[in-house]
Formats: structure tokens, C-alpha cells, sequence
């Protein structure tokens, strides 16, 4: 247990005794990977986690030094939360191998426990750090008859329909399972309003929900479409003189933590192609 929260330090170094880094980090999530001379990646702390699926839509560039090198000594410093095992935060310092100058990434704020394993496992191997797999965007400026054609689709397929939300009266983001008429007074605007619909082949026990310390109810990860057999409709946006923008994402397919593709269910791989098929004759004007 810590007995205060004295800072501790670690130099990285892999298992090979190399240290000269390339670093590619996703700022606003905190993520990244590393990459030796000798072409060996990491994950850095629990990065392998939300790796692939945040590198779907863009690979992060290489961090350069202002003198133009991109190898950096990396420094861990852990601060303990005190009468704990656990870390509050880390930092991470990138030391220029050639001017030697400092550059710090953004302070990674640690909220769960166990995190010892963080600094016993400071890194871990990768063996193929650009893997992609198919997902599907549906999108578009939908009429209310394409959109109550979509969601009754899913209910003719007798999926479970979930609907995450905003409770203004409480001023609060709610869960609950939705009755088709439900799901029709919601995508109507009858409702409060939503901030995604889920259509799934399984109940939804197994996904995780959060309750925010801020009060502000419940928090549901954006990427739940893509380790689950789900479709998500994302609440619309108003654009001014279009009207309503929708979009509906899924796929077929995901990764597991050790980067293989996996195909989901078949039956639901099957549904996704006949949805395909059903959406691009509903959507063909
Ligand atoms: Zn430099």
C-alpha cells in the first residue's frame, strides 16, 4: 500500500534492452503505441485495449521532435493514490535521443483498480499494430418515412430496441428498453430527445454502463456497435437548411486483443447484408 503519493519513475526499456522509441499517440484518448529501431511495437500501458478500434478511421502520425528526430527515451512517472495500490495518474516524458529536449504527453488520469499492473507492465508486445476490418456507415439526410422504415425493419426482425437519452426534466442521460411504440414516439420527436438507439440481437445485460461521478447519469461507450451484435443509430444533427442528418453504424466483424479479425454470429453477419440490401432500395432517391 502507498503510504503517500511520492512519485514513482520508470524508464522504459523492452525485454531486447532497446529504448530509442517512435511514438504514435491518440491525444484525446489517451492512447498510444511505440516502436523500436528494430521494428518491434508496444501498446503503452492499457492502450491495446481501444487501440484498433480508435485507428479505424485514422492512423496517428509519428511524433517528431522540433529538431526533426523521431526517437524518444520514454519516462513513466506514477502517482499513487495514497492508502492505496492504485495510481491516480501517470505521465509520460519523451526525451529526444539527438537535442535531448523534453516533451510531455497529456497526463492520463487513472480511474479504475486494479492499476499495479501498469507498472509492472509499463508496455506490451504488439505483433500488428495496423490492422483494419470492415464497418459500415449508413448516412444521410433521411425523410421521416426512410427513417420509420429503417426502425421498422429492425422490428419486423424482433430485435431488441434500446434507446439512450437525454432526461431533461432531471437533466440527466437515461437507459431503457423501448416498446416499438416507444421507439416510434422517440424517432418522431415526441420524446426526449435521444442519444442513440441501439437495435441488438441480445439483450443488452452483458454492456457495460457507466454512471458518471458527475451526476449526469449514464455513459455508454461509443464503439459498443463494434464488439457487439448491434446496429446504432446515433441521435441526428440539425445542419441548417438540410434538415436532419442521420447515421447508422455496424459491421460484420471485430478485433480481438490479440488483432485478429473475428466475424461476429452468422446470423448476424446475415443480417447485416440483407440490411444492406433492404437500406440501399429504401435510401435509392
Ligand atoms: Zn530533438
Amino acid at each position: 500500500m502507498y503510504q503517500n503519493e511520492a512519485i514513482i519513475s520508470k524508464l522504459i526499456v523492452t525485454q531486447d534492452g532497446e529504448k530509442d522509441f517512435q511514438i504514435r499517440f491518440i491525444r484525446d484518448e489517451n492512447v498510444g503505441i511505440i516502436c523500436t529501431p528494430t521494428d518491434k511495437s508496444y501498446f503503452l500501458l492499457d492502450s491495446a485495449d481501444y487501440w484498433y478500434d480508435l485507428i479505424q478511421e485514422k492512423y496517428p502520425p509519428i511524433m517528431k521532435c522540433s529538431c526533426k528526430n523521431d526517437r524518444f527515451n520514454l519516462t513513466f512517472e506514477y502517482t499513487p493514490r495514497e492508502g492505496t495500490e492504485d495510481f491516480r495518474e501517470i505521465n509520460i516524458t519523451c526525451s529526444c535521443t539527438v537535442c535531448q529536449k523534453v516533451k510531455r504527453l497529456p497526463t492520463i488520469e487513472i480511474d479504475y483498480s486494479p492499476s499495479s499492473q501498469l507498472l509492472d507492465h509499463p508496455i506490451t508486445f504488439c505483433k500488428q499494430p495496423k490492422i483494419k476490418y470492415k464497418t459500415y456507415s449508413l448516412m444521410g439526410y433521411w425523410s421521416d418515412d426512410e427513417l420509420l422504415g429503417i426502425a421498422n425493419y429492425f422490428i419486423n426482425k424482433n430485435l431488441f430496441v434500446y434507446c439512450w437519452y437525454w432526461d431533461s426534466q432531471n437533466a440527466q442521460r437515461c437507459f431503457k428498453e423501448l416498446s416499438a411504440t416507444e421507439l416510434h414516439s422517440f424517432l418522431s420527436g415526441n420524446e426526449e430527445r435521444y442519444l442513440a438507439i441501439y437495435f441488438s440481437e441480445e439483450p443488452f445485460n452483458n454492456i457495460s454502463m457507466q454512471t458518471t461521478p458527475d451526476g449526469k447519469g449514464i455513459l455508454i461507450q461509443q464503439d459498443i456497435w463494434r464488439k457487439n451484435n448491434v446496429f446504432m443509430l446515433r441521435g441526428p444533427f440539425m445542419v441548417v437548411s438540410r434538415g436532419l442528418f442521420y447515421q447508422m453504424d455496424f459491421c460484420s466483424e471485430y478485433l480481438d486483443k490479440d488483432g485478429n479479425i473475428v466475424p461476429k454470429a452468422a446470423s448476424f453477419c446475415a443480417l447485416t447484408k440483407d440490411f444492406q440490401k433492404f437500406s440501399k432500395k429504401l435510401l435509392k432517391n
